[in-house]
């Protein structure tokens, strides 16, 4: 039976941050109003990304205080809207970063939502369209558009699914679309929350060789263990040199100021591709343009993924065992959780469980 509306709760209870360096706080907030494209869910886990704690510390620009962050959501859906065919009550489901897009834009339309030409609307720190905000998994419950919403696959539990949504999905998709595949030659800069998904999906796509750049020499047994068949600790000058023009391509999940581009660029071979994934909040610097001339390398960003990319990504994560290393954190020890992501702790991803 479908709920009616007079069914439907109106608020939730959040983990909300009130301001920049305050912990977080269980607030009750508004729900948006239901909508015929809506879809409700009973929260069960949220994993914990870079991104939430950058937007709890106003690290992008202002943010729109009271914030539940949190965009890494798994849970058993409770109600859904009349237009909502695909998803029924009682269904395992999930929602990652983007949760609304015009759906009218030559983008959309083109199944490039997460490009949407109109800005897409964060899971939170964003509006609807109503003018109503965003928030995101930190929380017992969640409501936003179907087309955001995902079933997880049988085979995968909510908890490991959680970090498919952002982690997962960040490397995912451009790793495809530039396509690493069966003689692939890959580095991955970067063993933590999404280079353990980069390194697991290299692999899982067919790569001869993933090779981890770390700054030292503490994830090499991890790297090991995710696939990795070459690690290099990136101050050795010597270790670095070995992979001279050797890559097809590279993914840089870690990207600091003062960036060696001139050391990770000559481990490319011609037509190489460099992925960066993130978002630094400096424009590039010191990128040496004779080698990009040189040996033809492409350099490119992504941003998660489109609806269709999760779907795949899903089902190849399915059928090919890729699967986060997680830790888990009952919801309300969320402050304890941030705190321990602050300094460092991951290996490789914390979920927070209801
Ligand atoms: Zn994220
Ligand atoms: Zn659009």
């Amino acid at each position: 039976m479908p709920a009616t509306n007079q069914s439907l709760p109106t608020h939730f209870q959040g983990w909300a941050c009130a301001g920049k360096g305050k912990q977080l706080e269980q607030t009750e907030l508004p729900l948006k109003t239901f909508g015929d494209d809506d879809v409700d869910m009973d929260v069960s886990h949220c994993g914990i990304c870079g991104s939430d704690v950058h937007t709890m510390d106003s690290g992008w620009g202002p943010t729109d205080y009271p914030c539940v962050v949190g965009h890494e959501i798994v849970g058993t859906c409770t109600a859904v809207g009349k237009n909502v065919k695909d998803i029924k009550v009682g269904d395992r489901i999930g929602v990652g970063a983007q949760s609304g897009a015009c759906l009218e834009c030559e983008n959309c339309k083109s199944g490039h939502e997460n490009l949407c030409l109109k800005g897409m609307i964060g899971t939170y720190n964003g509006k609807w369209p109503s003018g109503e905000k965003t928030f995101g998994g930190y929380a017992d419950k969640w409501r936003g558009h179907q087309r955001f919403v995902f079933k997880i696959p049988d085979n995968m539990s909510n908890e490991d699914a959680a970090t498919f949504f952002c982690a997962a999905l960040t490397s995912y998709a451009p790793m495809r679309r530039h396509n690493v595949t069966k003689g692939s030659k890959v580095g991955i800069i970067g063993i933590g929350g999404l280079g353990h998904f980069a390194v697991q999906w290299a692999k899982a796509m067919g790569a001869d060789q993933v090779v981890a750049f770390s700054h030292s020499d503490r994830k090499r047994d991890d790297a090991t263990k995710l696939g990795c068949t070459d690690y290099v600790v990136t101050s050795n000058k010597e270790e670095m040199a070995k992979f001279n023009g050797k890559l097809t391509h590279i993914v840089c999940t870690a990207y600091a100021d003062n960036f060696n581009w001139p050391a990770y660029l000559s481990t490319l071979t011609h037509n190489g591709t460099f992925i960066l994934v993130g978002l630094p909040e400096e424009p590039l610097a010191g990128i040496p343009a004779g080698l990009l001339a040189v040996r033809q390398i492409t350099l490119c960003g992504s941003i998660i993924g489109a609806p269709n990319e999760v779907q795949e990504m899903l089902e190849f994560a399915a059928k090919t065992g890729v699967k986060p290393w997680i830790q888990k954190y009952p919801m309300n020890k969320v402050n304890q959780a941030i705190q321990d992501f602050r300094d460092g702790k991951p290996r490789y991803r914390f979920v927070l469980e209801n």
